[in-house]
């Protein structure tokens, strides 16, 4: 398999992809080895996941560039990548314990009762390229701590990070037999989905894991999709300063070139501020530096996927012939790489692709809205449930509206944000089950009831 340069489309490498029998054989190795790594008590676990995040912090340097030579990520974004996935490492060194212990719940009486919380066993991870340590710490870490054994199969746009994974991994001390790497497109993801595993955890887009979800629903195992969105966000007249909430807005929609899944894309505006408000939002735009993303000071490098680029022009075009208008950007600049310049549209409608459908790059509409109710309407227009945000000083009103959004983070006066400390989660087509939190940590576990007479 090829990996490519998406900043200048040249081949990095070739690596091999696993055939099916490679997958079983892997399969079969971490079987053997699940019970004797769910043997090792949960401290010595944990020790080897922290020395992990040690190796890593040794080591980020070349992690950074590999990550941005084969996703295009700026190299200071895939730096603060690195560095922020740790607060993961961080929160189960605190947490994993107190959620995965036995409980006594009763202790007194003729019969006591405790819960128990067993690994699954043989968990399947299929993962994303956008952040592979966030997202893809989110799941085996966690489920490794757990006591299971993981079969990671990163994103075919985010291979060599896979393999620097399980290298690292194995290094600070977690089994061969207890973590494995498969490496390929959809056609291996498939292998596992044909495999009777015990559990599977998906990050993605919605039609993969729509259609991960029909694969492993007859198998009656856990299944966890984190998946797409529409992020919407609304910003009232009474922002504190229109010009920091626009700063603010532009950085939540075109970080990581837009391809972060609660990525803000699309921006709801009260009139009285909304000129304003987009005069700042293509001021900021205009200033971002695009370029190598070798380079510490862009802040646009190319997009991952080449075939985006069309996605993104075919948005534009839908949204032009329907009356918006073209604030800034719009094309993929001439030359190699895969590029598109930042894009900001207004006059925008929900009869527009851009307002509806997840762009997953650096493009945006920004729609007029005249008050609270029209801008919860727009809001909730979209089947993805994925984050909100709402930027204004009032908080009982920004809530007030929060509550009524079907999502599973909201945000008032910041955007684009994860944290451990609680949970991560999708709704409707953006997904099932939750990451982090104590809810990331008794994801990877199942309970036995214990009722227990003397
Ligand atoms: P994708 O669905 O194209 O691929 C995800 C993974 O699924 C890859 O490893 C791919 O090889 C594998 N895959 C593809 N077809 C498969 C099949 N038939 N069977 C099994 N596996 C298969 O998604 P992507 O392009 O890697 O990621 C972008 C999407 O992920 C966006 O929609 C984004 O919003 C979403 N995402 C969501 C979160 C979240 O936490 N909610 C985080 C990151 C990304």
């Amino acid at each position: 398999m090829q990996v490519i340069n998406p900043a200048n489309g040249a081949v990095i490498t070739e690596i091999p992809a696993d055939t099916r029998e490679q997958v079983q054989s892997k399969i079969e190795k971490l079987r053997k080895g699940q019970g004797l790594w769910a043997d090792v008590p949960v401290e010595e676990r944990l020790a080897a996941i922290l020395r992990f995040g040690e190796l890593v912090s040794d080591e980020i340097d070349n992690l950074a560039v590999i990550l941005t030579q084969e996703t295009g990520k700026p190299l200071q974004q895939s730096i603060n990548e690195i560095k922020g996935a740790n607060n993961r490492l961080v929160h189960l060194k605190a947490n994993a314990k107190k959620w995965l212990v036995e409980e006594v719940m009763v202790d007194e009486g003729a019969t006591k009762e405790h819960i128990a919380y067993e690994p699954l066993g043989v968990v399947a991870n299929i993962s994303a390229w956008n952040f592979p340590y966030n997202v893809g710490y989110n799941v085996f870490l966690y489920a490794l701590v757990a006591g299971n054994a993981v079969i990671y199969k990163p994103s075919e746009f985010a291979s060599l990070t896979g393999l620097k994974f399980r290298e690292l991994l194995w290094k600070a001390g977690i089994p061969a037999n207890a973590f494995e790497c498969v490496i390929g497109t959809g056609e291996v993801g498939q292998m596992l989905l044909d495999a009777d595993l015990d559990g599977y955890f998906f990050t993605g887009s919605y039609a993969t894991g729509r259609y991960i979800a029909t694969q492993v629903a007859p198998k009656l195992v856990p299944m966890q999709l984190e998946l797409g969105g529409k992020d919407p966000l609304y910003v009232m007249d009474d922002v504190a300063d229109i010009k920091q909430a626009a700063i603010n807005a532009a950085e939540g929609a075109f970080y990581n070139n837009g391809q972060s899944c609660c990525a803000v894309e699309r921006i709801y505006v009260q009139a009285g501020i909304y000129d304003q408000f987009v005069e700042y939002f293509v001021e900021e735009v205009k200033a971002y530096k695009i370029g190598d993303p070798m380079d510490k000071t862009t802040f646009i490098g190319p997009l991952t996927r080449k075939p985006q680029q069309q996605v993104l022009l075919d948005q534009v075009q839908d949204a032009l012939l329907k009356g918006a208008e073209l604030k800034h950007g719009g094309f993929s600049p001439e030359g190699p790489g895969y590029y598109f310049t930042p894009t900001v549209l207004t006059s925008v409608t929900h009869d527009m692709d851009v307002m509806k459908e997840e762009s997953f790059g650096p493009i945006i509409g920004i729609q007029k809205v005249g008050n609270d109710d029209e801008a919860l309407n727009l809001m909730m227009d979209t089947p993805y449930g994925l984050t909100a945000a709402v930027f204004g000083t009032d908080k009982d009103r920004a809530l007030a509206l929060l509550k009524q959004l079907p999502v599973g983070t909201a945000y008032w006066n910041c955007c684009d944000r994860v944290s451990p400390n609680v949970p991560w989660s999708g709704r409707k087509n953006s997904g099932l089950g939750s990451t982090l939190s104590y809810q990331g940590i008794r994801a990877f576990v199942q309970p036995k009831a214990y009722h227990l007479r003397d």
